[in-house]
């Protein structure tokens, strides 16, 4: 099969895949992908804060990690966290889910059985650094690999190659997660919050459909195709197909 073929086999009714279509696709992959992920944190501070919602999808499979936990009794909420993420700071608390702990060790085991270990998300050194600070706090072991893939450096590059400039407004990078989806050609629906103000309604951030969005993003970047099904009524825009 030429490439070009196997990249056509990256878009897929995902949602459809028996076990044996993801061995076949295993076998259709040109080489691994990273596995995406994305966390829901109870605020900025990557210290004082807590995670409490993971997501993750290995792009190999197709397989998908999503769980949440309570953050810990010290951790800190942030009212702009909650704008963001549509929740009350008790159900951050709830005291009848899993420990964080439970949950970081929980996510490990299953990064763990992945084939590749290394990640793709919007920004690696943040979640990274999260996921590395509690690690370190609950003295588990870490089952990534260091180097991350990251989609900000990805979209950045490809927005060069399209406007001959980078994606820069007050003498920074502009290119969040939101974004990266109006270049890939997706509209950004999620909620917007800066400085504790929302500045654009829409819908509260998620773990697991950020980590979707992203694997999308990925996905039209990289191979310049559509990836889920939900995503295909937004055309893949003429710069980036292949
Ligand atoms: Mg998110």
């Amino acid at each position: 099969m030429s490439l070009e073929g196997k990249r056509d086999k990256r878009t897929v009714d995902w949602e459809a895949l028996t076990e044996k279509d993801y061995l076949a696709r295993e076998e259709d992959i040109e080489g691994l992908l990273p596995i995406v992920i994305d966390l829901e944190t109870s605020g900025l501070d990557l210290v004082k804060s807590g995670i409490w919602q993971i997501g993750a999808i290995d792009l190999n499979t197709m397989e998908e990690f999503f769980d949440e936990a309570r953050i810990d009794e010290e951790d800190e909420v942030s009212n702009g966290a909650l704008k963001v993420i549509g929740k009350a700071e008790e159900y951050l608390r709830d005291k009848d889910k899993q420990s964080q702990k439970e949950l970081i060790g929980k996510f490990m085991n299953w990064v763990e059985k992945r084939k590749i270990k290394n990640f793709i998300c919007h920004h690696p050194h943040w979640d990274v650094s999260w996921i590395m600070i509690r690690l370190k706090k609950y003295n588990l072991d870490k089952k990534f690999h260091h180097r991350s893939f990251d989609t900000h450096t990805i979209a950045q590059t490809k927005f060069y190659e399209v406007n001959n400039k980078f994606l820069i407004e007050e003498g920074r990078s502009n290119m969040g997660l939101g974004e990266v989806l109006e270049f890939c050609g997706i509209p950004e629906e999620r909620i917007k919050v800066k400085e504790g103000e929302i500045i654009k309604e829409g819908k509260p951030h998620n773990a697991l459909e950020d980590a979707k969005l992203t694997a999308e993003c990925f996905n039209r970047l990289m191979f310049g195709k559509n990836l889920f099904p939900k995503f295909n009524k937004f055309e893949v825009p003429e710069t980036l197909r292949k």
